[in-house]
């Protein structure tokens, strides 16, 4: 029996889901959120609520646990580091503050000769003006941004003034790839060359919100093997340690880009709970406790539907679901236009 307590900040329902399965290997898990109505406490052995600066808060947390991970990736890089010097923080603080930004994401992502979409930092308004050929494009915040949060698309420089954009926040701006299709790696590393690695899943997103995944993705066998090998190739270079997501977008032309990394389980990695031998939770938190690797194994095809705002209402009306059908709900208190509130997924 596992004497591991794992320290987990945030709260919402990946943290829930990492709870979960933390739970089925006799790990205990203490969360710490800002947010007191944090879903995760339904789930987890411990709740500490306090912003995340808060010194205070943050040594009740870590006294209580032997080692930290996260949900997340807004953190402050300063807290992580801070306890770090205490508990281990994995992924590495290093690694977290990288892919926070969305500049030195993509920079780093260059670096490794990885295709990623055109990008330029910008400071201010006037920086946009001689940059029509990123155009149209996605002005995006270089830190915070998450379902399409802090991003404006923009066609030409005048749709800019009409406007009002925060310029004090530091963005970037993205040239608009035509769209063919979108897909997911999700990797869970334990050491140099060891890692478990999913198949892609599709995902269909609205608003820049998931909507939908499914597994198997409907692409070419070339982009099946370039979409894992980089994402293999970025786990490596990171050293990092647990679960990891890399977005992609397939352009028209079938050229694969990576759009951005997630140093965490990932929403388009639900279906892993149902369709995997192993889900990528159970594998973050086998990773990040230094437990077993166990080969993974696909079970079942499967597609998973997010449910937002009031669409959870008709499923928490329903009595009985098929067989082949799980349904997950987060347990949020409010519920609000376009939050993720649970999903459904169907194995097929
Ligand atoms: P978030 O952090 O909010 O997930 P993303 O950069 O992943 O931000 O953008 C969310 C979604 O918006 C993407 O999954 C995609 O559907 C769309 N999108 C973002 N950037 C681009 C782009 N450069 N070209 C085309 N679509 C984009
Ligand atoms: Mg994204």
């Amino acid at each position: 029996m596992s004497e591991i307590t794992l320290g987990i900040i945030g709260g919402g329902q990946l943290g829930s889901m990492l709870a979960i399965a933390a739970k089925k290997l006799n790990i205990k898990t203490v969360f710490f959120c800002d947010d007191i109505d944090a879903p995760a406490q339904n789930f987890c052995n411990q709740f500490v609520t306090g912003s995340y600066d808060n010194k205070e808060k943050i040594s009740e947390f870590i006294n209580q646990v032997d080692l930290v991970t996260y949900e997340f990736e807004n953190i402050p890089f300063e807290t992580l580091n801070e306890i770090n010097k205490l508990k281990p923080v994995l992924p590495k603080p290093s690694v977290n503050r990288l892919i926070q930004h969305r500049l030195a994401e993509k920079d780093f992502v260059n670096k490794l000769n990885i295709r990623t979409t055109r990008y330029v930092s910008i400071e201010k308004k006037s920086d946009i003006d001689a940059l029509e050929d990123f155009l149209p494009g996605i002005l995006k915040t270089t830190t915070l941004g998450y379902d399409g949060k802090g991003q404006y698309p923009i066609k030409s420089g005048d749709e800019l003034n009409s406007l009002n954009i925060d310029f004090t926040k530091g963005y970037i701006l993205e040239k608009l790839v035509k769209l063919k299709k979108e897909i997911s790696i999700i990797i869970t590393r334990f050491g140099n060359n060891k890692y478990e690695i999913y198949e892609p899943i599709e995902n269909t997103h609205e608003d820049q919100i998931l909507k939908y995944s499914k597994i198997p993705a409907e692409i070419n066998e070339k982009i099946f093997n370039q979409s894992k090998d980089w994402a293999i190739r970025i786990a490596e270079e990171l050293k990092y340690v647990g679960t990891l997501c890399v977005e992609f977008f397939i352009d028209r032309n079938n050229n694969l880009y990576v759009n951005e990394i997630a140093p965490r389980v990932h929403n388009s990695g639900h279906l892993t709970i149902n369709a995997f031998n192993v889900s990528q939770f159970e594998n973050h938190v086998r990773a990040v406790c230094g437990l077993e690797q166990i080969p993974l194994k696909k079970i079942s095809n499967a597609k998973m539907i997010n449910l937002l705002g009031d669409q959870i209402t008709h499923y928490r009306n329903m009595q009985k679901f098929k067989d082949n059908e799980f349904f997950f709900d987060y347990l949020k208190k409010d519920v609000k236009e376009k939050r993720k509130m649970g999903h459904i997924t169907t194995l097929v």
